[in-house]
């Protein structure tokens, strides 16, 4: 029997062989200097911040060198599986606006032309170069069962040691053909294993575009590479779709460094060119006194839906993924806030190479930033977008008070220095909801009145205002005027020097008396701008809260 038909026999049902395989997927016709970055998430229900943080990351490496931006999803581990968890990553990549050259968009259609792009798509691929490397001796079936494994661990332990299927521990390297093929007659069950030509005693070095120089021992295990569900392990993938696929740089999280000697090994036994790799530091967390990855367990913020749930811009979330990227970016953002975040060109020099702390508060910072750089229609309609998907009753009451809702929105929004008081779109209802009628249905003990408590004093202030100040056409200097005129005929300081000289001459000043008529009108005692407030609310409106409230 031939090594050939050995193979045939071990993986068996395989359509083509690997130089088929070569010649349908060519050299991409890229410039040189051209990235070829992918994601390759496991579709496991969970869609980790970190896979985002590795899509933007991606996205902006391909984008500044003219390079592909591909998704691949590996899904080679069926018992981590989810039924939805393909569409949940492809949601949240389209969700987030990472646009990404090839990959699935949905689980039957794909675009590009290196796919499929789901790996239980592409078995008969990994087939063809499992064969292909049993027939030249790289490669073997292993029969050993978990409990014999069990005790190869356990004898390894007691003797001190290095656990793992190596050397003259890995039993059935050498087994011959006709001794492998009786074991499959009788029914045996088989992975396929690596044969590592490697020694533990030698040390390999290689270039991680971010951490540097990193020195290992040479692998000298025999890993498996196609499990008995006849699919293949992540090393054994991500080596031969990478090649395929033309990746040329592969970025992925850190917790592959200490696999990279499988990896290099595995090229060189394939007898591909390895691509480069980059390994980035995942983001932390800082819990008592100690460093932690964020995890998706403890913390909601790990799931890139939450963001989209408590209603943060997009764009905020992207410009906070790019800080966590690029030391540099914020200093550059600062001098190109109105420009597209792609433009900076991410480095592999400015990235972080312990790991950045997850800071909430800079995405709440930079979110209010955004919105208060939109126009009032602008953050109206995103609002509602995302109040229709998880308020629906905020939805419905900002649309019969549209032109109301936009006017608070309104206020005090353009110009140099805008009003930054909404960290998210959920912050809109709670910040102007007693704007709308129907829903000021406040006690009285829910009114915030300030410095000014006494209630007879509060119903005169409201009583004069209403019937001898208030017109609904004044501008805003001519109310402003008649307040203190106000305060001149109640005894309250119309202007704040005389009144910080001598207080005791004055009841109060005229920021008392606003706050009273703002509480009167909001229960608030901090709202934008009163006089944009009662305009928007009207005489009757104003009427109404005042009687109200006395
Ligand atoms: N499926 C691997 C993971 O989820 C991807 C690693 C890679 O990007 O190569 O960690």
């Amino acid at each position: 029997m031939t090594r050939k038909e050995f193979a045939n026999i071990l993986v068996p049902g395989i359509m083509h062989d690997r130089a088929y395989y070569e010649e349908l997927y060519p050299e991409r016709n890229l410039n040189s200097d051209a990235k070829v970055v992918r994601i390759g998430p496991s579709p496991t229900g969970f869609v980790h911040f970190g896979t985002l943080f590795q899509a933007q990351l991606a996205h902006n490496l391909a984008k500044n060198s003219n390079g592909v931006f591909f998704v691949r999803i590996e899904d080679t581990d069926q018992k981590r599986e989810t039924q939805t968890g393909i569409d949940e990553i492809i949601e949240a990549i389209k969700f987030y606006e990472i646009p990404y050259t090839e990959g699935p968009l949905n689980r039957e259609e794909e675009k590009g032309k290196y796919g499929p792009y789901i790996q239980s798509k592409r078995h008969d691929i990994y087939g063809a170069f499992v064969r292909d490397l049993i027939e030249k001796d790289l490669a073997y079936p292993s029969f050993i069962t978990p409990e014999e494994l069990d005790e190869l661990r356990h004898q390894q332990e007691i003797s001190k040691v290095r656990i793992g299927y190596y050397g003259r521990f890995a039993l059935d390297r050498n087994l011959p053909m006709e001794e492998a093929l009786e074991k499959i007659k009788n029914g045996e069950k088989y992975v396929i294993r690596m044969k590592s030509p490697g020694s533990f005693d030698n040390k390999i070095t290689f270039i991680d575009m971010i951490k540097g120089r990193v020195e290992m021992p040479e692998n000298d295990i025999d890993h498996v590479i196609l499990k008995g569900d006849g699919l293949p392990t992540y090393h054994f993938a991500h080596a031969v779709d990478d090649h395929l696929m033309h990746t040329t740089h592969v970025v992925r999280g850190d917790e592959w460094l200490s696999s990279l000697p499988i990896h290099i090994q595995l090229a060189s036994m394939l007898n591909i060119e390895p691509p480069k790799y980059a390994h980035t530091a995942p983001i932390m967390k800082e819990e008592d006194g100690k460093r932690r990855k964020i995890s998706k367990r403890k913390d909601p913020e790990a799931n890139v839906f939450e963001f989209k749930k408590q209603g943060f811009p997009i764009e905020a979330v992207k410009q906070y993924l790019m800080t966590v990227i690029n030391s540099n970016f914020e200093e550059w953002f600062e001098k190109h806030e109105t420009e597209d975040i792609d433009s900076f060109q991410v480095t592999f020099e400015k990235m972080n190479i312990s790991g950045a702390l997850f800071d909430m508060e800079k995405i709440i910072n930079l979110s209010k930033n955004f919105i208060a750089h939109l126009s009032a229609e602008e953050f109206y309609n995103r609002t509602l977008a995302w109040a229709k998907e998880f308020e629906p009753s905020v939805a419905n009451i900002m649309e019969e008070n549209k032109k109301d809702t936009i006017a608070m929105l309104n206020i005090e929004r353009g110009g140099v220095k805008p009003r930054k008081d909404y960290g998210t779109f959920s912050d809109v209802y709670k910040n102007i909801w007693y704007i709308y009628d129907e829903k000021f249905n406040v006690s009285k003990e829910e009114y915030e009145f300030d410095k000014i408590k006494d209630l007879k004093e509060i119903s005169n202030i409201l009583k004069t205002y209403i019937t001898k100040y208030y017109n609904e056409e004044d501008d805003q200097d001519i109310w402003f005027d008649k307040m203190k005129q106000m305060c001149d005929e109640l005894g309250y300081a119309s202007n704040m020097k005389e009144y910080k000289k001598n207080p005791e001459n004055f009841k109060g000043n005229v920021a008392d008396i606003s706050t009273v008529i703002r509480v009167a009108v909001s229960s608030q005692k901090q709202t934008p701008n009163l006089y944009d407030i009662l305009k928007i609310l009207g005489k009757e409106k104003i009427t109404e809260r005042f009687q109200k409230w006395m």
